[in-house]
């Protein structure tokens, strides 16, 4: 029944979303069945964290276009998700869900679930509002090279701040809900995780992450196989297969791995 329930919400969200023009068609489907999962399972404190996520998310995406202007250039994708962002950002919360259906007495699913949220949370946070950042951000590898503003790598003050605030948002959920251990520990190991899964995905974006040139404008970007503007775009650094949705992943499970061994220690 509940699983009917949360397939339902899922589906009514997806569907909004997919008019707002927030998720694409193939987008819709993959939150349908992450959401389906995550509500249907986990329940209404599991859904809270997720939509929380989602809708500020989203929200943020959208904001202070002015500044961004130029910007969009630089990331892959405009702000329509597809099911490979969805998957990128929801796939490890949403396994952790399907866990606790097989654990439902024990606290670490949920701890995964909080941590992976809180990780894609302030990675979406920092890279949405250093836009902000009165100064150009710098390269997490080597703090005294400046950087154009949307660089993958790239760090800024605000940026970092946003990324702590949007992980210690989840964290206060995710204490608030939790449904047996000490709550301000909880809030302080899902914040430290997620601010820490952040801050892997701009080093991965810094070092391993796919980056491509296009000659015609002279420019790198993270558009593969085609540039928007038309041009083929020609691998100058990184791995190929490693693009924007594996590195939003390896940033969520990143969040995990701290929260996890923080339990353990
Ligand atoms: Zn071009």
């Amino acid at each position: 029944m509940q699983l009917l329930l949360g397939f339902l919400l899922a589906l009514i969200i997806a569907f909004l979303a997919y008019k707002a023009h927030s998720l694409n068609k193939s987008g819709a489907i993959a939150a349908t069945f992450t959401g389906t999962i995550i509500f249907g399972i986990g329940g209404w404190e599991w859904a809270i964290l997720l939509l929380t996520f989602f809708i500020t998310s989203s929200a943020l995406s959208r904001a202070f276009k002015k500044r961004k202007q130029g910007l969009n250039e630089k990331f892959s994708k405009g702000h329509e998700r597809d099911a490979g962002q969805v998957f990128g950002n929801g796939g490890i919360a949403t396994l952790f869900a399907a866990l606790h259906f097989f654990f439902p007495n024990e606290l670490w699913p949920w701890l995964g679930f909080a941590a992976a949220l809180a990780a894609v949370n302030a990675d979406t946070w920092g890279t949405e509002l250093g836009v902000l950042n009165p100064h150009p951000p710098r390269m997490i590898t080597n703090l005294t090279k400046v950087v154009e503003k949307g660089t993958s790598g790239g760090i800024s003050l605000i940026g970092t701040l946003a990324s702590l605030a949007g992980s210690a948002l989840i964290g206060i959920l995710a204490s608030l809900f939790n449904p047996l251990a000490d709550s301000a520990s909880i809030f302080f190991v899902i914040t430290l995780a997620g601010l820490a899964g952040a801050l892997f995905d701009s080093f991965l974006g810094a070092t391993v992450q796919a980056m491509y040139f296009c000659p015609t404008d002279n420019k790198e970007t993270e558009k593969h196989p085609l540039h928007t503007c038309g041009t083929p775009t020609t691998l100058i650094r990184g791995w190929s297969w490693l693009d924007n949705d594996w590195v939003n992943f390896a940033c969520g499970a990143f969040g995990v791995l701290t929260a996890m061994i923080w339990a353990i220690l």
